[in-house]
């Protein structure tokens, strides 16, 4: 009798990562840590501590991969 169909590993897979103030997308978390993409291409996949300034708004955001 399985009733809850909830899959809790897929929300850990594939997560946002937003500014906390204007909610600007900044990466996005998955398995490897937080992928970030710039507009002209470069592309980085950081774990541990992220950091990051908002283009926006100018908020510091932190995360943790
Ligand atoms: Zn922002």
């Amino acid at each position: 009798m399985a009733s809850n169909t909830i899959n809790p590993r897929r929300d850990f897979t594939l997560r946002d990562w937003r500014c906390s103030a204007c909610g600007k997308l900044l990466g996005r978390r998955g398995q490897g840590g937080i992928h970030v993409q710039f507009h002209r291409g470069h592309q980085y996949i950081v774990s541990g501590n992220v950091t990051a300034v908002c283009r926006c708004c100018g908020r510091l955001n932190q995360a943790r991969a």
